[in-house]
């Protein structure tokens, strides 16, 4: 009975480890897949800004066309008015140059204000273009970093695994399905160390007949109610 608490013993540290190296190997995906998350987020705006950009400049082409279009017609209306000599058709005329030559004057100044904007979004785009690409860098760096992390945890875990099973060799198919069970209901802990009358895992007051079995280690005991199985550990000396 005293090899198959010492195995057990041994069993629930060989799990703890395991656990360590899972929650570890589990960081490094969560990690990798926030990384990933926002890059996709900062590429999707990207690709909207970028959109957006197209769409305002080929507005401003098509502005721009509807300018010049209203540049030729001011100038093909000067060379008729040159050629005019009635009083009350020159003062229609006239108007009507006037009329244009506010018009293209106010579409001129909107122009130059779009352009302008257009040049600040693409400034933006760019210094976000090159936040993507500095976040991309870094992120290809920590991918080879946790890669390599990665396969060592799968060493260190294959590793321990073979150890698991020597110890498994250790206990009865029906201990190691008891010890399996309550490692699954108590949150990975099925063997604890009993301490002043305690059990350590659920903080119960153990009967003092079954605490003394436990110190006696000769039979395997349990926690009446967690049912974790203690063990005991005699306190170090006093100095
Ligand atoms: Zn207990």
């Amino acid at each position: 009975m005293k090899d198959s608490i010492e195995a057990l013993i041994e069993l629930q540290s060989i799990d703890d480890e395991i656990r360590g190296f899972l929650l570890t190997r589990e960081e490094l995906a969560v990690n990798q897949k926030r990384l990933a998350e926002i890059l996709g987020r900062m590429n999707a705006e990207l690709d909207e800004k970028r959109a957006k950009l197209d769409e305002a400049q080929r507005f401003y082409n098509e502005r721009q066309d509807d300018l010049k279009h209203d540049g030729e017609r001011l100038t093909k209306a000067k060379t008729k008015m040159a050629g005019v000599t009635r009083t009350k058709e020159y003062a229609a005329m006239q108007r009507e140059m006037d009329n244009l030559r506010r018009k293209y004057s106010e579409d001129e100044t909107e122009l130059k204000r779009l352009n302008a904007a257009i040049d600040e979004y693409k400034t933006s785009i760019a210094g976000q273009e090159e936040k993507l690409a500095e976040l991309k860098a870094e992120v290809k760096k920590e991918e080879a970093t946790s890669g390599d992390r990665l396969a060592e945890l799968n060493r260190e875990i294959d590793a321990i695994e073979s150890r698991k099973t020597n110890v498994n060799g250790r206990l009865d198919d029906q201990l190691l399905r008891r010890y399996s069970r309550v490692l699954t209901r108590r949150e990975g802990k099925a063997v604890v160390v009993a301490v002043g009358g305690k059990c350590s895992g659920c903080s119960m007051r153990l009967p003092p007949q079954l605490f003394i079995l436990v110190q006696r280690a000769e039979t395997l005991q349990a926690c009446p109610n967690c049912q974790r199985f203690l063990f005991f550990v005699a306190a170090p000396e006093e100095a």
